[in-house]
């Protein structure tokens, strides 16, 4: 029997997109031959390449609008590193929000001047800092738009004047957004897009050319949009299935559709934290995350009863990360609201048990 999955990443994929990705390993629409092992040039590929693209701008209401959707390797970890290589000529800020962003900051530091304007590291990340002032002569602006392992979101962007960049590995495709507020934004696939081994990266085409030094060119935005992310050997599965997954979106009412699911689903689960004597959530209530909801057990000696029951009831992957302890919920566009609804009977059960 299907488990209810909330695992953090790689995470729950829609049922259909998962039985569409197993037959085209098997046969690609009929045409003889697995989806793994046709050639990135041939033109059944390139129109899936093609499709992946469009349709990621036109669910994020950016067509037509001089962005670009590219599908890299290298995981969001590797845009770390690009974002800095092809954007950071003097000076970058950086909000600080959690792991990500300190490992953002990290590689962007190789490139250049990093200034990290606020940091909530000192409550273990469990808010969203606020920067009042951005300076104006930044070469651009990094935000984490969801920090998975705290799970806090941003529910407003910050209002700045420079490129704003964002990681938005968990919250993609997640909610309804004005997009174009954004010069660039990337995200690993495996958390709310497909399987790992992609990362979708959208760009603005006036980044190109911000940058003096040589750009190598498997790190370079300009080459990888050129190629129509075909540059070098896409990764056709991931690719595919990603593909399935956004006609998915597509198909249940796009962002405004999977958001107002993805916002009943998180009531109902903070809802149950707010009101259960034996829990507390872990992030500030004002930044709370539609996506990975984290929270904690008053007495930690009661994961010992707590924790058989959401086994016991099919549930895996919601154990919190090492860093913040107890139980993160992760409630991905794929996660159904009987999961939800099945998570928040276990926590009544508990309360009746303890
Ligand atoms: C998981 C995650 C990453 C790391 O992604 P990789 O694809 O493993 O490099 C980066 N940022 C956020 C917000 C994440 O959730």
């Amino acid at each position: 029997m299907k488990k209810h999955n909330f695992s953090a990443g790689p995470a729950v994929l829609p049922e259909e997109v998962i039985e569409g990705a197993a037959k085209a390993i098997l046969e690609l629409d009929n045409i003889g031959l697995s989806l793994i092992e046709i050639s990135h040039r041939s033109s059944e590929f390139k129109a899936i390449m093609e499709e992946a693209g469009d349709l990621a701008l036109k669910l994020l209401g950016l067509e037509g609008k001089g962005y670009k959707a590219i599908y890299l390797q290298g995981g969001a970890s590797m845009q770390f590193l690009m974002t800095a290589y092809n954007m950071l000529q003097f000076k970058a800020g950086y909000i600080n929000s959690g792991t990500w962003s300190t490992k953002a900051i990290k590689e962007a530091k190789i490139l250049g001047n990093v200034v990290e304007l606020a940091s909530s590291k000192d409550k273990n990340f469990n808010y969203i800092p606020k920067v009042y002032e951005i300076p104006n002569d930044l070469d651009y602006l990094h935000i984490t738009t969801n920090n998975t392992i705290f799970g806090t979101q941003y529910k407003e962007l910050p209002k700045t004047n420079v490129p704003l960049v964002a990681d938005m590995s968990s919250d993609i495709f997640s909610r309804p957004l004005d997009y174009s507020k954004f010069d660039l934004f990337y995200a690993g696939a495996q958390k709310n897009m497909g399987p790992s081994g992609v990362t979708l990266v959208v760009v603005k085409e006036t980044i190109f050319n911000m940058v003096k030094r040589e750009i190598p060119s498997m790190l370079s935005y300009k080459v990888h949009a050129d190629s129509g992310s075909m540059f070098n050997t896409p990764p056709v599965f991931p690719v595919y299935t990603v593909l399935l997954n956004l006609r998915w979106i597509a198909n249940n009412g796009g962002l405004e559709g999977v958001g107002a699911q993805n916002d009943k689903k998180a009531k109902l689960i903070y809802d149950e934290i707010d009101r259960n004597p034996l829990f507390e959530g872990f992030a500030n209530t004002d930044d709370r995350s539609a996506m990975n909801a984290t929270f904690n057990l008053i007495d930690e000696s009661h994961a010992a009863v707590f924790d058989p029951i959401w086994n016991n009831a099919n549930i895996s992957g919601l154990k919190g990360h090492r860093s913040v302890g107890g139980y993160r919920a992760s409630i991905y566009n794929a996660l159904s609201m009987e999961s939800a609804q099945t998570l928040v009977n276990c926590m009544k059960e508990f309360e009746k048990n303890a």
